[in-house]
């Protein structure tokens, strides 16, 4: 029994190490529970750095052997396995040298974490490096002591990222470049306050405010923009987005304290950011200063040239290369009661008298195909239509390259002149008609004395005989005045006519010479005919003209007489008489007017030649009326040759 107690004891003790072995059992359990939890998290947690995208890897040691390393940096490096275990530099020995090596020594000494961002690493993959770039972390790892044992290494590689990077970077740059050394002005503005963003070295230059302006708001820099409006120019493009377009715009920069004028092509372009919202305006712009001031003095001639135009009484009209109106004067619109656009919506030929158009039209369109100069006299109607004569003349104006620009015409009324002269015809006509009769009879009676005389005298000449020849020498070129006188108003009055007949153009010239030369013994004419021209005309009217060249031809040789004659075929259908003498000769700008009825070339003294300007017009009209043509040539101081020309019959 006394061992009794003892058993007890036992039985409680071994009761209570079952139940201390039931306990340690039952916790044994949850260990190894929590163990397989853990076991579990470490898979999954390796798992998920086996198959991440960043690149992981721990090193161990001062070797930095290569515990563990994940997919992604073994596919950098370009080993698939058997890296753990190696040390790093044996496995990536190419990276050692690339400061590598520096950035894990300050971690695994000092204990400091290292990160960097687009770190530039050359990689050998299959013998090529590669240059690729990573954001690194290296974070130093510790056991159980809390002793520094290896480093952590996790990064990135951004190498598509950087590459991008780099190429923005570039192409902004070469942006800029362009933007700078381009030699329009260009300058762009950010925000609503306008600030200069960029501003190149063209723009700033015309700004004049030096090179410390980006930065700055545009109207701080150029406050003198404000009074001209820009403020207002550049928020309508920022509100609106609509760009701004200008042509030689006038701007005046303040240039070292001076307000400069200068003109300007330019767009203020709106700039909008990634989203599509405005966020600036950019100003390019090209310097026309020179081209302004001369559009501007153009602008200003252009004026003075309308301001003189129409101040002149004269009407002045401006027409196109082709000869159709484009300007008229005051005057004309005076004169026409007509507005521009009136006058020039309609064909001026209805301003013309009816009965001259056609004359008129022949002249105008010989002109506009020569380029020569037209003078012609014609009646243009008022505003009452009532036809007035006016002098017209034009001339081409003609370009460097010798073509024709635009004509310009200036007509003078002339209309009093014209009545006066129709006065003094009348007068003329009538005095004509009333001397011819008196002086004919004047030349009989003179022909009757000088025959008498020569039969009563037979042998020895009378002393009276030279003053009666040359009695009858004056009265016949007094009755030659007188028939041209009358000739003249028959022509106004197209009352010429003409009495045609057969005959020989060479035996006309012979006949006329022999007169010629038989009342001028001193002359030497001498004829020289190549054809026996048969022609169908008015005998004597032609005749008229060829006394008319050779005594001209005598007239205007004041230090000799010598005149050649010439008759020939001018072509097949053409028979032409020619006059040549050595003379005074004729100034070539003289030469289209001596055909004109009065005209006389000016002399030093007028008296030296007698005569009123009518037998060339009388000549030009008779051989108009036969279909032929009459011309000039002549060398002033040389001599001149006139001929006419006849179709044969
Ligand atoms: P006029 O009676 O004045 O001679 P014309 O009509 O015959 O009138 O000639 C017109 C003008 O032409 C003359 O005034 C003269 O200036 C010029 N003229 C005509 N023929 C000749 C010539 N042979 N030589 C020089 N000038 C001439």
């Amino acid at each position: 029994m006394e061992d009794y107690p003892r058993l007890k004891e036992l039985e409680q003790e071994l009761e209570e190490k079952n139940r201390k072995l039931k306990d340690l059992i039952q916790e044994n359990k949850s260990v190894k529970k929590s163990l397989e939890k853990l076991q579990e998290e470490v898979n999954q947690f390796k798992g998920l750095v086996h198959s991440s995208t960043s690149l992981i890897t721990f090193l161990k040691g001062p070797e930095y052997v290569i515990e563990f390393a994940n997919e992604s940096i073994k596919n950098i490096w370009g080993k698939e396995s058997d890296v753990e275990g190696k040390p790093l530099f044996e496995v990536i020995p190419e990276v050692q040298e690339q400061g590598i090596e520096e950035y894990l020594h300050q971690v695994y000494h000092k204990g400091e974490p290292f990160h960097a961002t687009g770190l530039p690493v050359e990689h050998e993959v299959k013998g090529k490096r590669i240059q690729s770039y990573f954001d690194f972390s290296y974070m130093p790892q510790y056991d159980l002591n809390g002793k520094i044992n290896g480093v952590g290494v996790i990064a990135q590689n951004t190498t598509e990222q950087e590459i991008l990077n780099q190429k923005i970077k570039q192409s902004e740059f070469k942006y800029r470049d362009l933007i700078h050394s381009s030699n329009s002005l260009i300058a762009i503005l950010k925000g609503p306050d306008m600030v200069v963003e960029i501003a190149n070295d063209a723009i700033k230059s015309v700004w004049g405010k030096g090179d410390d302006v980006v930065g700055r708001q545009l109207f701080e820099v150029l406050p003198e923009m404000i009074e001209q409006g820009m403020p207002e120019l550049f928020n309508k493009v920022y509100e609106t987005g609509e760009p701004h377009i200008a042509r030689e715009m006038p701007i005046k920069h303040n240039q070292n304290g001076e307000l400069k004028l200068g003109y300007f092509d330019f767009v203020y372009q709106p700039q909008k950011n990634i989203k599509g919202e405005i966020d600036g305006v950019a100003i390019i712009a090209n310097d026309v200063t020179n081209q302004g001031i001369l559009n501007e003095r153009i602008k200003e001639s252009e004026k003075e040239f309308r301001e003189l135009v129409n101040f002149m009484p004269h009407k002045i009209c401006m027409t196109n290369p082709e000869g159709e109106p484009v300007f008229y004067n005051d005057s004309w619109l005076n004169y026409t009661g007509k507005s521009m656009k009136e006058l020039l919506n309609i064909s001026w030929y209805s301003l013309i008298d009816i009965e001259d158009i056609d004359r008129v039209e022949q002249a105008v369109n010989d002109s506009l195909e020569s380029g020569d100069d037209l003078e012609l006299e014609l009646r243009i109607l008022d505003k009452n239509v009532e036809a007035k004569w006016h002098l017209v003349k034009a001339t081409a104006i003609v370009n460097e390259e010798g073509s024709i620009t635009s004509w310009i015409t200036s007509s003078t009324e002339i209309q009093k002149l014209k009545e006066e002269e129709q006065r003094k015809e009348g007068f003329l006509k009538l005095v004509s008609h009333e001397l011819k009769t008196p002086v004919t009879s004047i030349k009989g009676y003179v022909q009757l004395l000088l025959s008498i005389l020569q039969e009563s005298t037979e042998k020895e000449d009378s002393p009276f005989k030279p003053y009666l020849n040359r009695i009858e020498t004056q009265v016949e070129r007094l009755i030659r005045l007188i028939s041209e006188m009358l000739d003249l108003s028959r022509i106004e009055q197209n009352e010429l006519e003409l009495k045609k007949e057969k005959f020989f153009l060479n035996e006309l010239v012979e006949h006329i010479i022999e007169d010629i030369s038989f009342s001028n013994k001193e002359v030497q004419i001498e004829l020289d005919y190549f054809c026996e021209c048969e022609v169908y005309a008015d005998k004597d009217r032609i005749g008229q003209v060829i006394i008319n060249f050779i005594t001209n031809a005598l007239k205007y040789s004041p230090n000799g007489n010598r005149v050649n004659v010439k008759v020939f075929n001018e072509s097949e259908t053409n028979v032409g008489v020619s006059v040549k003498d050595f003379g005074i000769g004729i100034d070539n700008k003289e030469l289209n007017k001596i055909f004109n009825r009065f005209y006389r070339v000016a002399t030093k003294n007028d008296n030296t030649y007698a005569g009123f300007g009518i037998g060339l017009y009388l000549s030009d009209e008779i051989i108009k009326r036969h279909s032929g043509k009459i011309f000039v040539k002549s060398e002033l101081g040389e001599g001149s040759e006139f001929t006419f020309t006849l179709p044969i019959n």
